[in-house]
């Protein structure tokens, strides 16, 4: 028997989430490796499964959980075995795949990733999804030429799991960040991460022109909507935007012009189908260059039985940073 949190689709279609013991025959049998989970997260995407707010959950039943880290059970995949050490970030669990917020899953052996040497279950998961999606975003600029000495970088969602990580890696490699948040009270909190400049999110939220004063050498954005467009609206010639979320909505309601007059250049980052070098890339990254100290700062740990009561404070924006869930408790 296992702890997860189990959702539902009740007759109405609302979702019913509850915390429950489950047996070993209520995990899905499409896995080749079965796994115990030491610690999972609460993701932007767990929330909005775990309180039926948007459509995630495509296979009812479902445990959410996108996230998980721990040591392999029993595998048939010729990659793992027994006491392997794992990551496992997306690829449709916790929407289609029952997934890690619980202490034990099933999963395909394809799906998972070695956890770097001397990297704690606990660690991988303060960075979760989210800190794996920033280190692509961060990547992704520097695909694209940008440099520490090509400018200010502005990151949106400041406060927010990718917005925090974000800031931490590009502060860590040198670069000028400016963190955009809507929590002027967090601004020490940025700053302790490594922002340079901490401004208003009300200045990028609202409609604005086409083309703005040039600002920035590259954007990491988790929010989409009028942030995106002006964002882009204030690149300059040839730089660089990478999109990655939509915490203010899934619109672009935006212009042509920076693209056909700048060069600006909008790179689309997804971490749910990312190949596997690029994660082993990324995941490396991560361990060799985050900053254990901004990390903890970052990071809060609350247990399995605290997760239903804490997902519609992601939703509302009042959670600063990581959640990360000790399943065991
Ligand atoms: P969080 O909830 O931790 O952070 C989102 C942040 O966005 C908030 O902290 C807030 O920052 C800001 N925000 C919230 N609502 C609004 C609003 N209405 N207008 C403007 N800003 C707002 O989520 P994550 O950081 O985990 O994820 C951020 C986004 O990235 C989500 O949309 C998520 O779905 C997406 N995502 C996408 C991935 C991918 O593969 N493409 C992977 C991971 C996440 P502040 O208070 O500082 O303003």
């Amino acid at each position: 028997m296992f702890t997860a949190i189990f959702l539902n689709k009740k007759d109405d279609g609302a979702t019913e989430a509850r915390l429950t013991r489950l047996d070993d025959t209520q995990l899905p049998t499409d896995g080749d490796v079965t796994v115990r989970i030491d610690y999972s997260t609460i993701n932007y995407k767990d929330a909005l499964a775990i309180t039926g707010k948007s459509p995630i959950v495509r296979k009812w039943p479902m445990i959410p959980g996108i996230d998980g880290a721990g040591e392999v059970i029993s595998s048939i995949h010729p990659e793992w075995k027994a006491g392997d050490a794992f990551i496992l970030n997306g690829w449709g669990v916790g929407e289609a795949h029952m997934g890690c917020l619980a202490q034990r899953a099933r999963l395909k052996g394809d799906w998972l990733i070695p956890r770097p040497k001397g990297m704690s279950a606990r660690t991988a998961m303060a960075i979760g999804t989210a800190g794996y999606t920033a280190m692509l975003c961060a990547m992704a600029l520097e695909e694209q030429g940008i440099t520490k000495d090509s400018g200010d970088i502005l990151v949106t969602g400041a406060s927010g799991g990718v917005g925090s990580i974000a800031i931490a890696i590009l502060s860590g490699w040198g670069y000028r960040v400016i963190a955009s948040t809507g929590r002027p009270a967090e601004a020490d909190y940025l700053k302790a991460l490594g922002a340079a400049e901490v401004i208003d999110r009300a200045e990028l939220s609202v409609p604005g022109k086409p083309l703005q004063k040039e600002r920035w050498a590259g954007v990491i954005d988790a929010v989409g909507s009028h942030t995106l467009a002006n964002a882009v609206a204030q690149t300059r010639y040839g730089s660089t935007v990478a999109a990655c979320g939509l915490a203010q909505g899934m619109d672009f309601p935006a212009s042509v012009a920076p693209f056909i007059l700048r060069g600006v250049r909008l790179i689309g980052v997804d971490s749910v189908m990312a190949p596997k070098a690029k994660r082993l890339a990324a995941w490396q990254k991560l361990a060799n260059d985050l900053d254990a100290a901004k990390l903890d700062r970052i990071t809060h740990e609350i247990a399995l039985s605290e997760v239903l009561g804490k997902a519609p404070d992601v939703l509302a924006g009042k959670v600063r940073g990581r959640l990360v869930v000790d399943v065991n408790r």
